[in-house]
């Protein structure tokens, strides 16, 4: 388990399946997102038109895939599902536009890695819903126009600042997903426990949740753990001790941070005498790429108050020292 939550085995894979909300009511939380949301969706009903092209941005984890899902469900149409790395080719897209039925869905994931030529292709599809596709080679190749059914394309993206101009102009819908309060995340453990049919007590919900980087899918994730040591080293059944003990031996602690946010922490304050210190500095000086520190793991260290951007670099804040355990001035190493 990393921050994103996201290496799993296929059989885990169909757990998160299971997991998934299907409907507005069984999501949690994003109140202004869902409540807006609802509202196009009944008015795209109405009309019988599809929704707006619509784009859901923030760090991963936080429901973007699920809320896609959701909205083909309540807009009653069909969903195909892609991402930008595996799009490589226009005609790898013109296949997927073609086949849409009128009102469905595309979804792209990591939109912001499609590229240029693809993306470009993708303008007039979603503008015009029309598509020039190249037929024959040689000296009788020539394009000829094709007017695809009216869809939705939902695009996913951690990284929002990487999308293009000209893209983000063509999504009349555009929604930030925010990290979630342990409150709505001890909610999320419950009714995932309920779906796995695994007894859980309260208070132990809201321990894995606080623990849970303000993440569904790594509540989730958390508690498929403990319920494997509740099964093996408890009597099946998840309470305060069990959670605890499941957690501590999974190495997360109490503020949900994992090793890699400790060891960010622990750096800027050691080696850059607590910042500020450049990203990609202090992207080599813990191993781990500049885009995953600032995709998934900075923005939480932000929102948690343990880390603030500067215009020279990120700057390591008080509550960072106390949550270490350190006190600032008295670090070695510079
Ligand atoms: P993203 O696409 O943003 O990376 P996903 O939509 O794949 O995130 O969500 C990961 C998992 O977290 C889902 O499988 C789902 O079980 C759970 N999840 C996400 N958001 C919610 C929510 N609001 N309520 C309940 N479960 C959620």
């Amino acid at each position: 388990l990393d921050a994103s939550g996201e290496n799993f085995s296929s059989e885990e894979f169909d757990v998160e399946r299971a997991l998934r909300p299907l409907s507005f009511d069984d999501f949690a939380g994003q109140e202004q997102v869902l409540e807006n949301l609802q509202v196009f969706v009944q008015a795209a009903n109405m009309r019988g038109e599809a929704l707006d092209h619509t784009l859901f941005h923030g760090p991963p984890g936080l429901g973007k895939t699920t809320l896609a899902n959701i909205l083909a469900n309540e807009l009653q149409v069909g969903i195909k599902v892609t991402s930008g790395p595996v799009l490589d080719k226009p005609g790898d897209l013109a296949g997927l536009l073609t086949n849409l039925e009128e009102r469905d869905i595309l979804f792209i994931d990591e939109i912001h890695r499609l590229s240029p030529i693809v993306e470009e292709y993708l303008y007039s599809a979603m503008e015009d819903y029309r598509i020039d596709i190249m037929i024959e080679t040689g000296p009788n190749a020539r394009t000829v126009q094709i007017n695809l059914n009216p869809f939705t394309l939902i695009g996913a993206t951690t990284r929002s600042g990487l999308l293009t101009a000209p893209m983000r102009a063509r999504f009349g819908i555009s929604s930030r997903l925010q990290y979630y309060s342990t409150e709505l995340l001890s909610g999320i453990v419950e009714r995932s426990a309920e779906i796995l049919k695994v007894p859980i007590e309260q208070n132990a919900a809201i321990e894995i949740a606080g623990r849970s980087r303000g993440t569904p899918r790594i509540a989730n994730a958390l508690l498929r753990r403990v319920r494997d040591f509740a099964q093996i080293k408890g009597n099946g059944k998840i309470d305060m001790e069990i959670a605890k003990f499941g957690l501590k031996a999974l190495n997360v602690d109490a503020h949900g941070l994992d090793e890699m946010d400790n060891k960010i922490l622990t750096t800027i304050i050691d080696k850059f005498k607590g910042g500020p210190v450049g990203i990609s500095t202090l992207a080599t000086a813990v191993s781990e790429s500049a885009e995953t520190i600032e995709e998934v793991y900075e923005p939480f260290l932000i929102q948690q108050g343990f880390i603030y951007r500067t215009p020279r670099g990120r700057e390591v804040t008080e509550a960072a020292y106390k949550h270490l355990g350190r006190v600032k001035g008295s670090t070695q190493g510079g």
